[in-house]
């Protein structure tokens, strides 16, 4: 926010939205309210049927996240995009769930003497609900990765962990030398805990993609072993995955009864130019 200005415009005109007390408002009056928690609603009523992580796994990612399990991941995305950044840049979470890594990575870039502006959208209005009661001065919005309410070359930087690749979208708010950033899960991410709840496991299929109009400049692999002590986190972790809405009763018994788990994860961090 910028005095009153959103750093969102209007997603049925595009014009710049204005905060008039609770409400975000364009100057051809299509306005939008606040929810309570303190985020903005701006999908169209046409998307409102896509949904995203619901209360429990919001808490579940949140509870996993705060512990830092993640923050090598973090730590490279900010590390890759660094060099490429201007002194106030604007940051795009596409698909930022919680807001945690929208929260990080503005603090990451604040304390090597930024001064980013950063803005996450997500299509959960739960997730949404805890992104809002961040107080680190980012902007959240619920709304679709197909329709982002952002002017086009609006953002330096967008990442992207474990969202839908929406590119056509990221290409138009992305400014020409701005840079995607793009989490990707690799083969071995998470085995063990698959092969500790299914009985026939299979690797993740990853392809590295390419995109006219951008050049991939780097793919940094981490890899590490994340101890996980109780059972408790272990089913945080699982719920994170794409797994958890298609697990059988009887898998579920098995993720249950994990009181500990040593697992691996690894993951691509993909560093993208728009040329
Ligand atoms: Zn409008």
């Amino acid at each position: 926010m910028n005095g009153n200005i959103s750093v969102f415009c209007c997603p049925v005109c595009g014009g710049e939205l204005n905060k008039d007390g609770k409400t975000l408002r364009c100057p051809s009056g299509h306005c939008y309210d606040y929810a309570k928690s303190g985020y903005v609603n701006l999908l169209m009523s046409q998307q409102g049927r896509l949904h995203g992580d619901d209360r429990p796994m919001v808490r579940a990612r949140t509870s996993f996240l705060s512990r830092g399990y993640y923050r090598p991941l973090l730590d490279t995305i900010s590390a890759v995009a660094i060099p490429h950044l201007s002194k106030a840049p604007r940051v795009f979470d596409a698909g930022c769930g919680e807001g945690w890594y929208t929260e990080e990575l503005h603090k990451i870039l604040q304390s090597n003497g930024f001064s980013p502006e950063s803005a996450g959208v997500d299509i959960s209005r739960d997730a949404l609900t805890a992104a809002a009661k961040r107080p680190f001065g980012g902007e959240f919005a619920v709304a679709s990765l197909y329709h982002i309410p952002l002017k086009d070359q609006w953002a330096d930087l967008i990442i992207n962990v474990f969202a839908p690749d929406c590119i056509e979208e990221f290409s138009r708010i992305l400014k020409y030398g701005g840079i995607y950033v793009k989490a990707i899960p690799l083969e071995d991410h998470l085995i063990e805990l698959k092969r500790a709840v299914y009985d026939s496991v299979y690797e993740n299929d990853v392809v590295i993609p390419s995109y006219s109009g951008f050049e991939l400049l780097s793919n940094s692999i981490l890899r590490n072993i994340i101890h996980l002590p109780d059972g408790e986190t272990v089913k945080n972790l699982f719920s994170m995955t794409p797994y958890a809405r298609k697990t059988s009763p009887d898998d579920v018994a098995k993720l249950e009864k994990i009181t500990t788990l040593d697992v691996t994860a690894s993951f691509s961090v993909l560093l993208y130019k728009k040329v």
